[in-house]
Formats: C-alpha cells, sequence, structure tokens
C-alpha cells in the first residue's frame, strides 16, 4: 500500500517534471522533479519521526495524519489505551484489597514457604512488634522468639489456633495466633490481642472459686452441726445446748445469705443498665443511716454529723443508700470501741459534692489500699468474718460510685484510722 502510494507520488512528480519542460525548457523539468522527491522525503522522515515520538510516550495521543502510519497506530493506539484501562483497574482492585486488609481489626501477615516475611498489616506490625520495610524477608520464627510459636509452625497443618504470651513495650501480652497455607506453598498469619479477654477469663475463674470457698465454709460448719444433731439421741441435749447450736447454725445460715444478697447486689449492679437520675434527698437518706449505725455500734463509739441540708444528688436512691451505708458499716467494724466516726456531706469549691467517712479504727497500710475494691479481697480475712463482712461491700460501693460518675477515695494510715470518700461531680449536684 505504502509502496503503491509512493510510487504514485514519484510518478506525479515525473509528469509535472515534463509539463514543466516542456513549457519552460529542460533544466526547470528536473530542478521541479528533485525538489518535489526532497520535499516528499523531507515530510516522510518528519513524520516518522512523530510517530517514532509517540511509540516512547504510548501515554499520549498519537500524532494525527501522520500518512500510511494513521492505519499502524489507530488500532496500536486502542492497545495501549484498552491495557492502560485494565492495569488501572487491576491496580484500583489491588489498592482496595490491601486497604481492606490494613482495615482489618486483626493482625495479618503473609509468609513464603520458609516463613519469612512478605507484607503485613498495621495492626500486625503492632502485634508482633514488626517494623515494615526493614523486616520484609526476615524468618518470623527468628523474629518472635517464641518457642511455643515454633513448634505450633512446624506442624503439617493448622486447624486450631494457639495462644503465644509475647513481651510487649515492657508488658505481657496474650496473642491468639492462627496460621493458615494459601496458593500452594504460601502462608497466612492471623493474629489477635486476647490480653483482655484471657483477663476476664481469669477473673471469672477466680471469682467462682471464691464464691465456693466462701459458701463452702458456713455450710461445712452448717451441715456439722445438723450431722451432729441428727445422730444424737433426742435426749442427749438440754434446752440450753439445744438453742446453743441452734443459735450457732442461724449465725451461718445469715452469713450465707449475706454473701448470696451481696452477690445478688453487684449481679444487679452489673447487669441492669441503671433507672434514669432523679433528684435523691441525701440529708434524708442519711439520717435513716444514723439510725442503723448508730444501733449497729450500740455506744461502742462516738459519732460526729456534718450534713449539708441542702445538698441532693441526682441518682438511684436505693443504690446511693446501700454505697453510703457500707462505708458507716466499715467504719463501725473496723474501728475497736470508744472510736470516733466523723461523718460529713458537703459541697466542694468545684461545685461537686462529697460524702466522707472518717474512723479511728484500725487502718489500712497502702499496698492493700489498690485491692480494697476487688470482689472478696480483704486484708484480715478472719477479722472481717468475725465482723460479719462478706468482702463485698468496697466492691459494690466503687460499682455504684462508677455508675453515678463519682470516686471512690480512700486514704489510711495503720493503727489511726481511715476516710472514705465519695466525691460526685456537679453535674450531679442538685440544691435542695
Ligand atoms: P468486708 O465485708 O470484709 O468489710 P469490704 O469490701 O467492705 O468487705 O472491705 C474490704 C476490706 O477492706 C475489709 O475486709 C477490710 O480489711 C478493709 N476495710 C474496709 N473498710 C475499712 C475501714 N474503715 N478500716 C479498716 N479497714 C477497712
Amino acid at each position: 500500500m505504502i509502496w503503491l502510494r509512493t510510487f504514485f507520488l514519484v510518478a506525479l512528480w515525473a509528469i509535472l517534471a515534463l509539463l514543466v519542460q516542456w513549457i519552460i525548457g529542460d533544466p526547470a523539468g528536473w530542478i521541479v522533479f528533485c525538489t518535489a522527491v526532497t520535499f516528499m522525503l523531507f515530510w516522510r522522515s518528519w513524520r516518522l519521526r512523530l510517530v517514532s515520538h509517540w511509540a516512547n510516550h504510548p501515554d499520549t495521543s498519537p500524532p494525527a495524519a501522520v500518512g500510511p502510519w494513521d492505519d499502524i497506530l489507530a488500532p496500536l493506539y486502542r492497545y495501549t489505551r484498552a491495557r492502560a484501562r485494565d492495569l488501572a483497574e487491576a491496580r484500583a482492585a489491588m489498592q482496595s484489597m490491601l486497604s481492606a486488609a490494613q482495615a482489618l481489626p486483626d493482625g495479618v501477615v503473609t509468609l513464603n514457604e520458609d516463613f519469612q516475611i512478605e507484607w503485613c498489616n498495621r495492626v500486625a506490625r503492632h502485634h508482633l512488634s514488626l517494623n515494615l520495610p526493614a523486616d520484609r524477608g526476615q524468618n518470623l520464627l527468628n523474629l518472635l522468639r517464641a518457642p511455643e510459636f515454633v513448634a505450633y509452625a512446624h506442624l503439617d497443618d493448622w486447624p486450631d489456633p494457639i495462644l503465644v504470651r509475647l513481651a510487649h513495650g515492657g508488658q505481657e501480652r496474650v496473642m491468639m495466633m492462627h496460621l493458615a497455607a494459601y496458593a500452594s506453598n504460601r502462608r497466612l498469619l492471623i493474629t489477635r490481642d486476647v490480653t483482655q479477654i484471657e483477663k476476664l477469663e481469669t477473673t471469672r475463674r477466680d471469682f467462682v472459686a471464691n464464691v465456693s470457698h466462701e459458701l463452702r465454709t458456713p455450710l461445712t460448719v452448717l451441715t456439722g452441726f445438723l450431722e451432729t444433731l441428727r445422730d444424737m439421741p433426742v435426749d442427749a441435749l438440754d434446752d440450753a445446748q439445744r438453742a446453743q447450736y441452734q443459735a450457732m447454725m442461724f449465725e451461718q445460715a445469715q452469713r450465707m445469705q449475706a454473701i448470696v444478697e451481696d452477690l445478688l447486689a453487684l449481679s444487679t449492679l452489673e447487669s441492669s443498665p441503671g433507672s434514669d437520675p432523679r433528684a435523691v434527698n441525701v440529708p434524708a437518706l442519711l439520717q435513716t443511716a444514723r439510725q442503723q449505725i448508730e444501733a449497729l455500734s450500740a455506744g461502742r463509739h462516738t459519732f460526729s454529723w456534718d450534713i449539708d441540708e441542702t445538698l441532693d444528688i441526682l441518682g438511684a436512691e436505693t443504690e446511693l443508700a446501700s454505697a453510703m451505708s457500707n462505708l458507716l458499716t466499715n467504719a463501725v467494724r473496723y474501728t475497736p470501741d470508744g472510736g470516733k466516726i466523723t461523718v460529713r456531706w458537703y459541697s466542694e469549691s468545684d461545685g461537686g459534692a462529697r460524702y466522707s467517712v472518717q474512723d479511728t479504727g484500725i487502718g489500712i497500710s497502702a499496698l492493700h489500699i489498690p485491692r480494697l475494691t476487688e470482689r472478696f479481697y480483704r486484708v484480715d480475712r478472719g477479722r472481717s468474718r468475725a465482723a460479719g463482712g462478706t468482702g463485698l461491700g468496697l466492691a459494690i460501693t466503687k460499682h455504684i460510685a462508677i455508675r453515678h460518675d463519682a470516686e471512690l477515695l480512700i486514704t489510711s494510715e495503720p493503727s489511726r484510722g481511715s476516710t472514705f470518700a465519695l466525691h460526685f461531680s456537679a453535674e450531679r449536684v442538685v440544691a435542695a
């Protein structure tokens, strides 16, 4: 086609040259012919240059009107356009898959068959303290240094995940790790931080063990008495002894009842969302608590009451009554006879309100204070039991404080006494 066109053009120039030679004279024809052919060659090489420039930059539009090249460039251009479009789509799909992998709440690491790291998402970097790209190509088994994971990795397949304890920023984290094989010889590692779940599970196990232990002691005593009574001849005990046995059994039953009631109170606090806060008349509530606590003390302690009668709180009345009387009961329990208990309810400079119970009792050493609100934690188990404590009072009080956006503050000094206070924020305070 190209050669045919060239042949026709050259023939056209020759006819033109012959025509000019016939009209003007001999040399003029040759001059016209040579000039035309030179121009034609120049024009061709110029168009070739345009084509060659486009071949090096195929992402731009091809040059227009380049003669015979138009037929070649048009399909080439369509092809490169289609390829560029496919490539962009593949790139976008890849990018969106990577973004999805980055957004996963679990860690993901892709490994080759020798467990060398190829890629990992942000969560995995954090979980395994990886540093990409520096760690790319490193063997994960060497980096982790967890023998249980090395043994797991060398299994033939991994139907179940394993728990691995890893040091992380000076703390131990429990990581659930699951390997999976993909693409014939690749490995995928999924990591999940289960430290919190493990902690909760340990707390739950300890709690069940504690509850069983707490209930077993009075139950054993009660069963012992009942067995003795069952096996004794009816007339072996006189009325006074029988009454004494019954009193002891009643005491143990009461202890179990107190534990169960406190456990139910805790469970209600944990499971119920909490009612809408209402203005609670705290001075009236403290008046009732005062009668109960002075009856409990039975004149063994001196009391001082300093109550702001104008200060009410938004909250749940029964919960507040329970928290406030728990602190009062403890003050009576842990203050020897003759001690002083000072109860205050007052507004603070920040607009909040404070309820404080100060005693001159046995006090608590500093190492116990952070653990006092744990369930069943007691400084002196024997003393708490003898005083009728369940070990749950402060756990309940702390829960109630949290539900009222309040803070439980404890200061104490052994042998000098303690102050337990509830600080309510200004938003909770209402004038009576
Ligand atoms: P308990 O039923 O044993 O009193 P709490 O949860 O109320 O349980 O208190 C936990 C522990 O805190 C108590 O066993 C006791 O050792 C200590 N404690 C609480 N209040 C006081 C106080 N006012 N003075 C000294 N120790 C206290």
